[in-house]
């Protein structure tokens, strides 16, 4: 059972968590816990090291001891739960990620988990145990805290559940995967059930409903997934929520499942580039090099012979470092000039059926030239299409787009 930071914001939530854990264990199961921060307390903590840390110098921030400060946050919701859970009358502990130990690499700030030994953690749930997990970090081979990017404690409960061998409720603020985030269309619907695939490209294309990592996690290990509602009381139907589960097991398939968005993106813009071998290679190597992850990019011939254009985009909060990596490329590379754009929002459709049918993206462009929302960047995969647009936009692209396939009417 995985708790989300809104569903363990107070006390009284928390002991709402705990009545949830122990009727799970009451049904007898063998219940592992993991919990995230109290809701705010990660956002809270990671401005005081913005305040305090590299990034007042305009260094990179996801160092070792942003580490140590941004991961304190679980700590003190297990050690509350598992007081809580005592105060029941129920044997529980809290177990933080060094302790299991959840061994994780060095990438700090955006570590990914290399491997739980399920012994220690197994032994206490065999002993009736709750074990009472703090979600987001790990330990690194050196031993020092690392932690798993923002949303992680979704990752650590589909890892421990498959080191552990057992399945994964994640609950949170909303009652399932929706078609669309819910916050923003009052007619998206609810999923019954979901492929991990399309979960996993609505995660990775803005649904924050589930990390990207974990539904990966997930599909390697075939971890079966539930998202839940938090909300309610044991015994109270918790309605099924939505499941995540092979695309074999869905039987009404639908073209399209669903609309992302992300707000969290930047465009960078080159422009005059020379249009030949190994420009690229170099702008995006310096940029890899750097840790600096790039999304969208479009290459295109320039007016001018021989030179190109190109405009890539990157997550927010590397903007400022990839445009000062590019400039300093300025005389290596030699490209007339670089802009920074941060008012751009992803819009994606994701869908299954997209393999199979012709129209989607024709549906897509019609819906949103009909709202007169200009696109400055289109990338399209297998199972998606995304569409970079102006921010101020992204609530009216996202709403024209579920009603253009049909969503609101599931
Ligand atoms: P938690 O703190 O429990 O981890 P998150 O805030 O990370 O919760 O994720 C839940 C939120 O994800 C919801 O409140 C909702 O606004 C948002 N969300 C975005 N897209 C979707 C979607 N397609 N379905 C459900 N929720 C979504
Ligand atoms: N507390 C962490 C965050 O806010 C991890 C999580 O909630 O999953 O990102
Ligand atoms: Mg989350």
């Amino acid at each position: 059972m995985k708790f989300g930071g809104t569903s363990v914001a107070d006390l009284e939530r928390i002991r709402r968590v705990a009545r949830l854990v122990a009727a799970e264990q009451a049904a007898g199961h063998k219940v592992a816990v993991v919990v995230s921060a109290m809701a705010g307390k990660t956002n809270e903590l990671v401005a005081w090291t913005d305040g305090a840390g590299p990034a007042a110098q305009g260094l990179p921030a996801s160092d070792d001891e942003y580490d140590v400060v941004v991961a304190s946050g679980e700590q003190v919701t297990a050690g509350l739960l598992a007081m809580t859970l005592r105060n029941m009358g129920l044997p529980a502990r809290s177990w933080m990620g060094w302790q299991i130990p959840i061994v994780a690499d060095d990438a700090h700030g955006k570590a990914r988990i290399d491997d739980i030994p399920p012994e220690k953690l197994g032994a206490a749930m065999d002993s009736g145990e709750i074990a009472v997990i703090a979600g987001f970090q790990g330990v690194t081979r050196d031993g020092r805290i690392a932690t798993l990017g923002r949303g992680g404690s979704d990752t650590s409960a589909v890892a421990i559940a498959a080191a552990v061998g057992g399945a994964c409720d994640i609950y949170t603020d909303v009652d399932g995967v929706y078609t669309t985030d819910p916050r923003i269309e009052s007619r998206a619907r609810k999923l019954p059930k979901i492929s991990y695939e399309e979960m996993l490209e609505m995660a990775s294309l803005g649904a924050k409903v589930l990390q990207t990592r974990s539904v990966e996690l997930a599909m390697a290990y075939g971890v079966p997934v539930r998202v839940l509602s938090s909300f309610v009381e044991p015994g109270e139907a918790p309605g099924q929520g939505t499941i995540v589960c092979d695309e074999e097991e869905i039987v009404e398939k639908r073209i399209v499942s669903g609309v992302a968005y992300s707000r969290d993106e930047a465009k960078i813009s080159l422009f005059g580039l020379p249009d030949h071998p190994g420009v690229s290679s170099t702008i995006f190597g310096a940029l890899a090099d750097a840790n600096v992850n790039v999304d969208m990019i479009v290459q295109s011939h320039a007016r001018v012979a021989d030179t190109a254009n190109m405009e890539f985009t990157v997550g927010k909060r590397d903007a400022q470092r990839a445009v000062d990596i590019v400039q300093s490329m300025k005389g290596e590379v030699g490209f007339e000039d670089v802009r920074l754009n941060d008012d751009v929002a992803k819009v994606s459709v994701i869908g299954v059926g997209m393999r199979s049918h012709t129209g989607v993206a024709k549906a897509m462009f019609e819906a949103l030239a009909a709202k007169g929302v200009n696109i400055q960047v289109i990338s399209t995969s297998e199972i998606k299409i995304s569409v970079l647009i102006d921010a101020a936009y992204t609530e009216l692209a996202v709403r024209a787009l579920h009603a253009a396939y049909g969503l609101d009417q599931l």
